[in-house]
């Protein structure tokens, strides 16, 4: 269990957020099933619940502190893994609408599971950035694409930009080290532009944030396919 509702509310209002009953109930029972389904399926290196309380949940829900994410926004979750950052942020913001994308189909048969259990509203997709946001029905589709922990800055950019509709954004979460510059790149190959680059403290722990602006189409010739990517960075 996380930590009981009161020592929870004042973890998130030391950082600048609230936190309602209903939110805390969701969040208790995610971390719960989390740490239930992780002693099977490998989902997170995360177990003690006051860490996957901060180094999970309000890490991810804290990313709404730095763009204004419209009512009702389409967000995809690029290498979602076990959900973050977009689950806590569905949790914390109901009115958006989440994709939750993987590669490994144990994480997204876990989300399945997950978002039954805690009665939130999902789209899956088990596959890879590459090839879906190639497709029509995804191309260009979402308000916001995201990532935490996925990839470098330029490769990320290949993965998560071509999701995103003129005038959208994606968003980064990074550590301290990376070298964003390194990814300009790409995200201006890709019809992106860096908007802000945010390094803060959260509980201690150096944490950076990128924001893109989608400023024109992506070039029909990106994504390029899994092999290309993997041989060389745009
Ligand atoms: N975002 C989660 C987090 O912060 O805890 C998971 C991070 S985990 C290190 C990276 C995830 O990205 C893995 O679940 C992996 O399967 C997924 N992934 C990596 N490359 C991918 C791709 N090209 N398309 C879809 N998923 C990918």
């Amino acid at each position: 269990m996380i930590p009981d509702f009161a020592l929870c509310c004042s973890e998130f209002e030391s950082v600048g957020l609230q936190l309602s009953k209903e939110q805390y109930d969701k969040l208790s029972a995610y971390a719960k099933f989390l740490v239930e389904y992780n002693e099977k399926v490998n989902l997170t290196a995360i177990t003690d619940p006051a860490e996957i309380l901060r180094k999970h949940f309000i890490d991810s829900i804290f990313l709404t502190k730095f763009t204004d994410i419209p009512t009702n926004a389409a967000i995809i979750d690029v290498g979602t893994g076990a959900g973050f950052p977009s689950v806590p942020i569905k949790i914390y913001r109901p009115d958006v609408n989440i994709t939750l994308l993987d590669s490994l189909n144990k994480r997204i048969d876990f989300l399945k599971q997950l978002c039954q259990r805690i009665e939130i509203d999902a789209d899956f997709i088990h596959g890879r950035a590459e090839d879906y946001s190639k497709k029509p029905e995804y191309r260009e589709k979402f308000d916001v694409s995201c990532a935490r922990a996925v990839a470098n800055m330029s490769l990320l950019s290949e993965l998560c930009i071509p999701f995103v509709k003129e005038n959208g954004c994606f968003i980064a979460m990074k550590g301290p080290n990376e070298d964003i510059s390194l990814g300009t790149h790409a995200v201006e190959l890709l019809g992106g532009s860096i908007e802000r680059e945010t390094e803060y403290k959260l509980f201690d722990e150096d944490r950076k944030i990128v924001i893109v602006r989608k400023i024109s189409h992506t070039p029909s010739k990106y994504p390029r396919n899994s092999s290309q990517i993997k041989k060389k960075t745009l």
